[in-house]
């Protein structure tokens, strides 16, 4: 049985102030409403000392949207994930598509941070997803499968437990359009198959993979419901508390 696990991408959102506000505002919420799912938020760097400090021996994970391919060394304005462990933070989201788009990541480049997250211990949340023009064209699996193979390449079977799959189709990232779950349960089940080929049905089964595209509180449900979507990458409803907490406990 995967649990649940629902994370909120707050991009280039929240400065410090407002991330704390928020962060208070949130761990009251959630205690308050008994939610029972594995929880995450990702602030921009600058707020995570601000969020930790609020949420720190909380259940809500704080986590990093990003981080740096080496550990360190002159490379102006990237973020070592030696400095986001020495700030307690052990979860990182690489490959959103916005990294992909806006700052030429690849998945060779990204396959780097995620060799050097895991080789610290870190949980990984790997983003893969296609644009509205490979789904047209009907390159879609073809897509997904480079993300996945050369992402994922010389991950070992034992770090296995450490990744999730975000399965973000970009034309739904912030659109407002939403995958329809039947869609969205195929695309898992490619994952899902394609991490048995490439490394076996017990680690497919383990896997899990969350949902990621204009997920609100009024669609959850109906994504949540199909069986290879085991939780939610959640972008602008993760923004505010009133609109984060019932997609947090979609299942009560
Ligand atoms: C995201 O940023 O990962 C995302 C899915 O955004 P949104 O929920 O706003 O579509």
């Amino acid at each position: 049985m995967r649990k649940a696990y629902i994370a909120g991408n707050w991009k280039m959102n929240m400065c410090p102030s407002e991330a704390k506000a928020y962060a208070q505002d949130l761990l009251k919420a959630v205690k308050e409403s008994g939610a029972d799912v594995k929880m995450m938020v990702a602030p921009p760097f600058v707020s995570i000392p601000a969020v930790l400090d609020v949420l720190k021996d909380s259940p809500i994970i704080v986590a990093a949207q990003n981080m740096a391919d080496h550990d360190s060394g002159a490379y102006t304005g990237e973020v070592s994930p030696l400095f986001l462990l020495d700030l307690g933070v052990k979860t990182v989201i690489l490959g959103h598509s916005e990294r992909r788009q806006y700052y030429g990541e690849t998945s060779a480049s990204i396959n780097k941070k995620i060799l050097l997250a895991l080789k610290h211990g870190m949980e990984v949340i790997y983003c893969v997803g296609e644009t509205l023009e490979q789904r047209e064209s009907g390159k879609l699996e073809e897509v997904l499968t480079e993300q996945l193979q050369n992402g994922l390449k010389d991950v070992k079977a034992e770090d296995m437990d450490k990744i999730v799959i975000a399965y973000e189709p970009v034309w739904a990232i912030g659109t407002g359009k939403t995958a329809t779950p039947e869609d969205a349960d195929d695309a898992h089940l490619f994952i899902r198959k394609t991490i048995e080929s490439l490394y076996s049905k017990d680690i497919a089964e383990k896997l899990i993979i969350q949902y990621g595209g204009s997920v609100k509180a009024n669609n959850v449900k109906a994504l949540m419901a199909k069986e290879n979507i085991d939780g939610a990458l959640v972008g602008g409803a993760s923004l505010k508390v009133n609109d984060f907490l019932p997609i947090l406990t979609y299942n009560k």
